[in-house]
This record gives structure tokens, C-alpha cells and sequence, in this order.
């Protein structure tokens, strides 16, 4: 299907709420006809909702240390 092509790449875009209300309801009243489109959605939201588990795990103080570290580092070249 043509329509598929053309809403699949958009379905990030369209689950984060980040497209044209157009094209949002274009994308919905598609999905609602597509099982295809339905199930890419899905495994998207899974995708990004375990991309954002890994996120917030892997923020580890070393992190937080490390822009610490850089913040000083700024303030320091800006003082002098
Ligand atoms: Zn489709």
C-alpha cells in the first residue's frame, strides 16, 4: 500500500505528537483501517519506551559528575 510508505516513517514523529494536525489525522484514520501500521506503531512505542528505560538507567552520577566537571571548567575560562 502507497499510504503505508508514506505514514510508517511518520509514526515516530506521530506518537511523540510532533506532526501537523493534518497529517495526525490522516496517520489515524489510516491506522485505524491497517493492521500493518497498527503493529508498526506498537513495536515503535515499545522501541522508544525501552530506549527511555535505558536512558534513565544509564544515568549514573558519573554522568552528572562529568557536566560538573565541564561547568567548572567554563566558569573558570570565562573568570579569567
Ligand atoms: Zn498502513
Amino acid at each position: 500500500m502507497i499510504l503505508c510508505m508514506f505514514v510508517q516513517p511518520k509514526l515516530l514523529l506521530y506518537s511523540s505528537n510532533e506532526t501537523s494536525t493534518s497529517i495526525k489525522m490522516l496517520i489515524s484514520s489510516h491506522l485505524r483501517g491497517c493492521k500493518r501500521c497498527q503493529q508498526a506503531l506498537e513495536q515503535l512505542k515499545k522501541t522508544t519506551s525501552a530506549v527511555k528505560d535505558f536512558m534513565s538507567i544509564d544515568v549514573s552520577p558519573d554522568i552528572d559528575l562529568d557536566i560538573r566537571i565541564l561547568e567548572s571548567i567554563r566558569k573558570n575560562s570565562e573568570t579569567t
